[in-house]
């Protein structure tokens, strides 16, 4: 498991700690009932939803519910996704082990975390700074440090680092924004929740052609807004 040992005061290293069985099962019920069984077939997508702690991204007030089938506050007004819905997203991304994802709306860092266990490097933008730090914190101490936290504004992307195989964007814009599009690869995918805020969106796959972009409609969703500047 991914969860760093630490020191004893004679510096003697201890073993990692063991997760609580209740969680372990409450995990693979979730994986079996809320996912398999609502038709998500990718083994890799459902091994990552079963190894990543889901319980360790929440506040502890939150915790007890990391495991049910709905959103679960994050604070500051936001919400980690249901995980039909991360599962969804990730396998819709079609992932390689080589890939370089982009993901636009950090919030607790659990979807990165999910990314980070089918892809070689993830990039995540999150505005609410609070929510970053803490985020770019917990992916640190369940051994996902490798996940690159930048706090701004999603609508830019982040071009230093583009050009992306894949893009997930967790937040609703009322527009797909440019910059995605520009920073993803020919052939490469994204997935967007887009429509009004607080209406009905629609969840779109796009994928980038040499000719341009192709759009799919693939699920009815609601989202936080996509919100803009800082
Ligand atoms: N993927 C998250 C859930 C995200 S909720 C998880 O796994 O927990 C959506 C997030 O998008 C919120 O944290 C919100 O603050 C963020 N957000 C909204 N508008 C944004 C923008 N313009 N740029 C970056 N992040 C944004």
């Amino acid at each position: 498991m991914a969860v760093l040992g630490s020191a004893q005061p004679d510096g003697v290293p201890q073993a990692a700690p063991v997760e609580a069985e209740a969680t372990v099962a409450a995990r693979a019920r979730m994986v079996r009932e809320q996912i398999a069984a609502r038709g998500i077939k990718d083994v890799r997508v459902l091994e990552a939803l079963g190894r990543v702690p889901r319980h360790e991204f929440l506040p502890s007030s939150q915790r007890l519910r990391a495991y049910e089938d709905g959103p679960v506050p994050i604070g500051e007004g936001q919400t980690m996704s249901q995980p039909y819905i991360v599962a969804f997203m990730s396998a819709a991304l079609e992932l390689k082990p080589t890939d370089r994802v982009l993901e636009i709306g950090t919030g607790s860092g659990y979807q990165a975390a999910v990314l980070a266990e089918l892809a070689a490097e993830v990039f995540t933008i999150e505005n609410v700074e609070g929510l970053a730090w803490r985020a770019e914190g917990d992916l640190k101490r369940l051994g996902y440090g490798r996940v690159k936290v930048r706090v701004g504004d999603g609508y830019l992307g982040w071009p230093e680092a583009a050009p992306f195989d894949a893009i997930i964007v967790t937040c609703a814009p009322e527009r797909v924004p440019e910059a995605l599009v520009q920073q993803l690869k020919v052939g490469g995918k994204m997935i967007i929740p887009v429509g009004p805020q607080n209406g009905d969106q629609e969840l779109y796959l796009l994928r980038k052609h040499k000719a341009g972009m192709e759009t799919k409609a693939v699920l009815p969703v609601r989202f936080v807004p996509m919100v803009k500047g800082l």
